[in-house]
Formats: C-alpha cells, structure tokens, sequence
C-alpha cells in the first residue's frame, strides 16, 4: 500500500503498517509515524479506504487495499457515509422523475390550461365530434322531458334549419323543445339544440327566438360547448385527444352542466357577432337579437330563478350596445309568417304533446 502527503514524494511511498496496543504505526514516512483510531477519517475509494489525518507538519493520507482493510477491519474507525458523485446525481435525477416531472407537469398544464384546451379541441376531428354529440343526446334524451309535434317544434324546426343551412356546416342540426318553464336555451357538440318551453312563452316575437337559435348555433359551430366540456373535464380530455376514444363514461361526464355552462365573454360576444351575420344570411330580421334580452330584463324582477339565459348570458352593456350598433345600418326584412299567438297557445294547451306521456 502507499502513503501519501507530509514529507512523501507526490506520487506516494510504499508504507508498511504495524499494529500495537490500539496505535496503528506507519513505516516508510521520513519516520515512523502512530495514529489512533480516533485521528483518523475514513472513506472508501475504489474497492479499497483512504484514510486521513493530520500531523503537525500537513495531512497525510493512506491507501489501503482490500487485504488490508481485512486485517484492519477490527481497528478501523465507522467508514463515513459518503456517496460518490455519480450515485447522488442518481439519487437526484429519481426524486425528480418521481416528484418534480409530475409537478412540474401539474403546473405546465394548470398555467397554460386554456392553451392545452384549445389545442385539444382543435384535435379533435370533426366525426369524433359528431360521435360525441350523438352519444350525449341518447343520454340527454333519457333526462330530458321533450315535447313534440306542436306548432313550437314545427317553428324551431324550420326556423332552426333555415339559419344552421345559411351558411356550409359539418353538422347535422337537431333542435329539440324541453318542457321546462325555465327561460333557456343550450347547444350541445355538433348541432343539438335545446329550446326550455319557458323561452318560447317569454318571447315577443319568431324574430327573438330566432336570434336565440342564431346565438346557440354559432356556440355549436365555434365548438364552445365542445370547449367548454373539455375544460370542465381537464385531464381526461387530453386523453380524449390522445387516445381519441370517447367511451360512454366520458360522455356521461361531459353531459353534467351542459345546460347551465358559462361561456367566456369573448366566446359569448363571438356568438353574438357570428349570430347576427347568420340571421342576415338567412334573410331573417335581427332585431328580434336584441329585443329578446330588453324583453328578459324588464321581466327579471317577476321571474325569480327563472331566468336561466339571463344567468348564464348577461345582458350586458357592452354587449346590447355592440348589438344595437349594428342594428343602425340592418337591412329590412319581411317578418317571419308564423302566427306567434297561435304557437305560444300550442304550448298552453293541456294537448301539447310530452314524450313522456
Ligand atoms: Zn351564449
């Protein structure tokens, strides 16, 4: 074995070793050098020790070999816990694979959410889509209590048909009148459209329901239903795009709060804008748009809870003044030629026709 440090040559001498009443003496060093046990750190190197100390005139160190790590093993001071650089960064890399990667993820996802949805979304082909719609409307339609054959559903039908077909669509439409006095109306992914009863009888005119299923086509054309599920569901829907599989557990997650969905400003004023376009499309007059939400506001105060539009669509001021902006250059149409009293009282009538019964 050899010596190294005070008073030895750089590369080291050979050292002989000696043990005696707990002193260890080294020979080969300019003299004869003792440590005790308890002078000495010891840590591993290779598949040998190094052992250190200090002596008056510097530090010295000793390379010990296997054999004679064995024939000190009983004298040899705790080995001190010292793991070399390349098990730490092991050791490192592993805590971070196991806890900071997901973190890291975690964050990734919640700071760029809206981004990550919007690219999945955009992901998503528009026949999965309609496979999507399909299933959820099955479900949906199992809850919903739906009536038909009345003059309403005839008017949503044609009304509805006439603004989805004014401009190209992917989409099949399907509007659909729930028995629900509340006033409300949804688009579900890929062209269902839900109409509450309660709208219909609230409503002045064709031209205002109109300007609703001008709105609520547009939120199922620009996918915000679509968006706005994805969102509520986060992760699953990135394994929706990555898997592009959605089974029926997903959609009927995807089904909890479709009607009650809040929508961002902008995606609402888009709806608005876009609305407004299609309903001159279709050679509809837009005014029924905007008198719609004066006529909801002045009858919020008498239908409390009722208002689920109003809720879920703030008639706000920037919004019926961007409405009422455009309204000024409008071109004139002829009204729409249904008799409104006589679909309004379609609804009344006990015979108006659930699916239930
Ligand atoms: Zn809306």
């Amino acid at each position: 074995m050899r010596g190294f440090g005070a008073g030895l040559p750089p590369e080291g001498a050979p050292v002989q070793l000696r043990l005696a009443w707990e002193q260890l003496h080294i020979e080969g060093w300019p003299e004869v050098v003792t440590v005790s046990r308890s002078e000495v750190a010891v840590r591993r190197q290779g598949d040998g020790l190094l052992l250190e100390w200090q002596i008056p005139t510097g530090h010295c160190a000793m390379l010990l070999g296997p054999q004679a790590v064995t024939a000190l093993s009983a004298w040899l001071p705790p080995i001190a816990v010292q793991r070399d650089s390349a098990t730490r960064r092991w050791l490192w890399i592993s805590l971070f694979l196991a806890i900071g990667l997901p973190l890291l993820l975690l964050a990734v996802f919640f700071a760029f959410r809206a981004e990550i949805v919007d690219a999945v979304v955009a992901r998503i082909p528009v026949e999965q889509e309609i496979k999507l719609g399909e299933q959820l409307w099955q479900m949906q339609g199992a809850q919903l209590k739906l009536i038909e054959g009345t003059a309403a559903n005839r008017f949503l039908e044609e009304t509805g048909t006439r603004l989805a077909q004014a401009r190209p669509t992917p989409y099949r439409y399907r509007f659909s009148l729930a028995d629900d006095p509340s006033v409300n109306a949804f688009a579900m992914p890929a062209g269902f459209i839900v109409v509450h009863r309660g709208l219909i009888e609230k409503a002045a005119s064709a031209e205002e329901v109109a300007g609703v299923l001008a709105h609520e086509i547009e939120h199922a054309e620009q996918r915000h239903s679509l968006r706005g599920m994805a969102q509520e569901l986060g992760f699953t829907a990135v394994w929706v795009a990555v898997t592009g599989d959605i089974g029926g557990g997903i959609a009927g997650e995807w089904l909890k709060g479709l009607a009650g969905m809040q929508f961002s400003c902008e995606q609402e004023a888009s709806a608005d804008a876009g609305g407004y376009a299609r309903l001159l499309a279709a050679k509809i007059d837009p005014r029924g748009m905007a008198s719609f939400f004066e006529t909801l506001s002045k009858q919020q105060g008498d239908l409390p809870g009722a208002m689920s539009l109003l809720s879920t669509h703030p008639a706000s001021a920037e919004r019926a003044a961007a409405i009422r902006a455009q309204l000024q250059t409008a071109p004139v149409f002829p009204p729409l030629t249904y008799d409104w009293a006589a679909i309004r009282a379609s609804l009344e009538k006990d015979g108006a026709a659930t699916a239930a019964d």
